[in-house]
């Protein structure tokens, strides 16, 4: 299965991190900066934020630089005088494609991760998969590029149920537990729901993570994201997919197998792990976290998701399974909500209106190729803009 060398001292792996500035691709770095004779970082990439990227440059001595803006390329240029800077998606893909990369960390936010993920796959890279949602608008197309071994998620409960298949035969798996945190807004009714802010949004109970994800976690949008990308990963249909909400986020996620076993897998809620076993695999590296101690956990809690407050979490399952198309619809939409949303232009359950509102119009189509994705994206942001703007003038 594990068609590549394991990286030992003195023969570091060497990454790309595409999205570093964010928390994923900051948490990256840690993990680098903890393991300086195992990783080495080749390429980074950000949007905007020029000053932390700079510093990344130099902290790890990275000459392969690709910014989103063309101003913030200018500006980083500067900064960083030795270094090679590209401007925009056809510059991250260049970084993706260089002869000293071994892995391809793709940590870029949205549907606009896809791109990198096909140009890894396609040139036989390995990639290890942070962006969800490029698995979810893309479903086949990418799962038929992957060659086996090459793709690993870093999603804490895929990273989960990854490490619970090693070893197995998939068919002989014959369920996947999906533990969901439940998010900040667990327990509270849709009426509650109408006035919570961003502010309240952002405040994770268990995960440190970045804005977008948040939001998606407080609408649970982000656990029918994971069911698709669960579906797509490990080859399951949604019927064999059950989604549990489990608090404590102690058990990352599970596998049933035929003859009734489960496995799980359990740690410290810390990104930093799926990021660093992403790297290391097979091997595991010691990592600076605080173990579990059982004795003091006291509690585990489990419950059904409450579908008819979070209807963003039914809207992506029933997405899911309807396949085709309809999940970049969704997926476009939800992206043009939250970030609606994050600007206080729309309200908390607005933001599942915005997602059924584009989907209702959507014509599915059997998936085809990636400029289809690209443009039913499109169209689909602009549908859902519209909604926004009828539903913030209300
Ligand atoms: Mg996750």
């Amino acid at each position: 299965m594990h068609a590549h060398p394991t990286p030992t001292p003195g023969h570091p792996i060497r990454v790309a991190v595409l999205g570093s500035t964010g928390s994923i691709g900051r948490q990256a770095l840690d993990v680098a900066a903890q393991n300086p004779d195992l990783v080495k970082i080749v390429a980074l990439s950000a949007n905007s934020s020029v000053d932390l990227i700079a510093r990344q440059a130099e902290q790890f001595d990275v000459q392969h630089l690709a910014m989103g803006r063309s101003d913030s390329a200018a500006e980083l240029a500067l900064r960083v005088p030795d270094s090679h800077v590209g401007v925009g998606a056809d510059a991250v893909e260049e970084l993706t494609l260089l002869d000293d990369v071994d892995i391809v960390l793709n940590a870029l936010v949205g549907a606009a991760g896809l791109r990198a993920t096909v140009s890894t796959l396609r040139a036989g890279r390995r990639l290890a998969l942070a962006n969800k949602e490029s698995l979810v608008v893309g479903g086949e197309l990418v799962t038929s590029l992957a060659k086996p071994g090459m793709m690993t998620p870093v999603d804490s409960e895929h990273s989960a149920i990854y490490q619970c298949l090693l070893g197995e035969d998939p068919r002989d798996a014959s369920r996947i537990w999906l533990t969901a945190s439940g998010g900040p807004f667990r327990g509270r009714t849709r009426d509650d729901l109408a006035s919570v802010t961003a502010q309240d949004a952002l405040k994770h109970p268990n995960w440190v993570m970045g804005p977008k994800i948040s939001i998606d976690s407080a609408t649970l949008m982000n656990k029918g994201l994971e069911a698709i990308e669960a579906h797509h990963l490990f080859g399951m249909d949604y019927d064999r997919i059950r989604i549990v909400v489990h608090p404590q986020s102690c058990i990352h996620s599970m596998v049933e197998f035929s003859d009734g076993s489960v496995i799980a897998h359990l740690g410290a809620t810390d990104m930093r792990i799926p990021i660093q076993f992403a790297l290391s695999e097979p091997r595991r590296w010691s990592a600076p976290v605080e173990p579990v101690d059982f004795t003091t956990i006291g509690q585990l809690d489990f419950e059904n998701p409450d579908l008819d407050t979070f209807k963003c979490l039914a809207i992506a399952l029933q997405a899911g399974r309807d396949g085709g198309t309809t999940p970049v619809a969704m997926n476009a939409a939800n992206e043009v909500a939250v970030a609606a949303f994050l600007k206080d232009r729309i309200g908390f359950t607005d933001v599942d209106r915005v997602v059924s509102g584009v989907l209702d119009v959507h014509k599915r189509e059997v998936l085809e190729s990636i400029e289809q994705v690209e443009e039913i994206d499109m169209r689909s942001r602009e549908s859902a803009e519209s909604i926004v703007e009828q539903v913030s003038a209300t």
